[in-house]
């Protein structure tokens, strides 16, 4: 399986990276063992001294497609659930400033956080869901799916013209702004809506 990420589809993040808003999705992977497993901690890889977090409404793919059309993408998901995108800052501006690809940054072990899934049900509006994160006992990033420059089913389309979708794939679908820096004996904590969804430890 593989994890799509979206990258820029929050304008306030955008912004706070002083990145330029793009006029397609912005797409990467991570490899299935970025995953990191549950309940374990998540360890800062010797190579960053600048690891952020990045709270992301994921979508998990039950069939497989390619080239789906829009108004047909909400038949490809029936649960949701949050996490966390992990990315190594300091080496991707690096990376970015060479023009070289971002991976090392992004797909790094563990850098994957995956929380509980909820069936789509549970939520009157997908494109109204309210989600965030906690730091220790601080709200640092809170984002609502209304503010995404493309919603789920567009960006089911969008990624499913490049990589064809298979059953157990996860989207992350991008972060809000309020990204920032952890630091060992941190302890973060996801909401979606009120119903928390993961919770990690730094080491
Ligand atoms: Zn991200």
């Amino acid at each position: 399986m593989k994890l799509i990420c979206m990258g820029r589809n929050y304008a306030a993040h955008i912004h706070e990276l002083a990145n330029e808003k793009p006029d397609e999705p912005v797409v990467f992977i991570k490899p299935d063992s970025s995953i990191l497993p549950k309940e374990q901690d998540f360890y800062i890889p010797e190579f960053s001294n600048e690891i952020h977090y990045e709270v992301e409404v994921l979508v998990k793919i039950k069939k497989v497609g390619k080239h789906i059309d829009e108004k047909f993408a909400h038949k490809y998901y029936d649960e949701i659930g949050l996490g966390i995108d992990f990315t190594a800052r300091d080496l991707q501006s690096a990376l970015k400033a060479k023009g070289l690809p971002w991976e090392k940054a992004k797909g790094f072990d563990g850098s994957a956080v995956i929380g509980n899934w909820f069936p789509i049900e549970n939520f009157e509006d997908l494109s109204d869901i309210n989600f965030s994160l906690l730091k220790n006992t601080e709200v640092v990033q809170k984002g609502n799916t209304s503010l995404m420059l493309w919603n789920i089913d567009a960006l089911i389309a969008y990624v499913s013209r490049f990589f064809m979708l298979k059953k157990g794939d996860i989207i992350f679908t991008g972060t809000p702004a309020g990204v920032g820096k952890i630091k060992a004996n941190d302890y973060l904590s996801g909401f979606i809506e009120d119903q928390e969804a993961f919770t990690v430890k730094i080491k």
